[in-house]
């Protein structure tokens, strides 16, 4: 079994769930008493979130690079970073290491791709659904039509992840207002909905959307369990 690097912190209500969505894939796959081999560096988020709203990109992808230096040096076998916003910096962070980076785009854009889906209606921070890092990876690489919220409903959704659901506080009107962001989605012609930040698992499932969701966090954790175990 190879050991996954998980950069997490970002926030760790998420990362939590990745801790436990790797190991009951493993124990799914290998059974009895198996569990994973992991490292992890957990990072401050309220460095992290300091930076990103000051624009200070540059500096967040060098401390998440010396993350990946030290989960490297600890016997990490690859780098799977636990968030969407942070792919920002992906190559900042692939960079640094000589092990590869786990692109949490990749799983997401096969499966919605193999579920048979063109335009798919994208959520997460603001960062994640007003800039190019994430959307164009899901367009050139799975050829993807990647539709956003308008900017009032951009507002509301990046507003509920760092003031909610980062700080593990899940609330009945925040899935309203996600329930309604998705409809317009829909109504624009979405076939599925990409729950493109870690934390919007925490608020949302099947049972709120008429379209088929993929979950960047469940995605992301399979993925990695999977690469470790593929030898076995
Ligand atoms: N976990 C979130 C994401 O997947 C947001 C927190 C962050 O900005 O890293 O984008």
């Amino acid at each position: 079994m190879k050991v996954i690097g998980l950069i997490g912190g970002m926030s760790w209500e998420s990362t939590a769930l990745y801790y436990r969505i790797i190991n009951e894939t493993v124990r799914a796959r290998l059974g009895s008493l198996h569990s994973a081999r992991l490292m992890l560096a957990s990072i401050d988020f309220q460095t992290i979130e300091r930076l990103q709203h000051a624009g200070l990109w540059e500096e967040a992808g060098e401390l998440l690079a010396d993350n990946a230096r030290s989960i490297q040096a600890a016997g990490a076998q690859n780098v799977v970073l636990c968030t969407n916003t942070m792919h920002k910096v992906a190559d900042r962070i692939a960079s640094a290491v000589g092990i590869p980076l786990l692109h949490i785009a990749d799983p997401t854009g096969a499966a919605i791709v193999r579920a048979g889906h063109r335009r798919v209606g994208l959520l997460g921070t603001r960062f994640t659904m007003e800039q190019d890092f994430y959307r164009a990876r899901l367009q050139t690489q799975f050829d993807l039509d990647v539709l956003t919220p308008d900017a009032d409903d951009r507002d509301v959704v990046h507003r509920i992840i760092y003031e909610e659901l980062c700080l593990g506080s899940v609330i009945d009107a925040s899935r309203h207002a996600y329930r309604e962001v998705m409809a317009r989605l829909i109504a624009r012609g979405a076939e599925a909905i990409v729950m493109g930040c870690t934390e919007i698992t925490m608020l949302i499932d099947a049972s709120d959307s008429p379209v088929p969701l993929f979950d960047t966090t469940h995605l992301h954790a399979v993925a990695a369990a999977e690469w470790s175990i593929q030898d076995e």
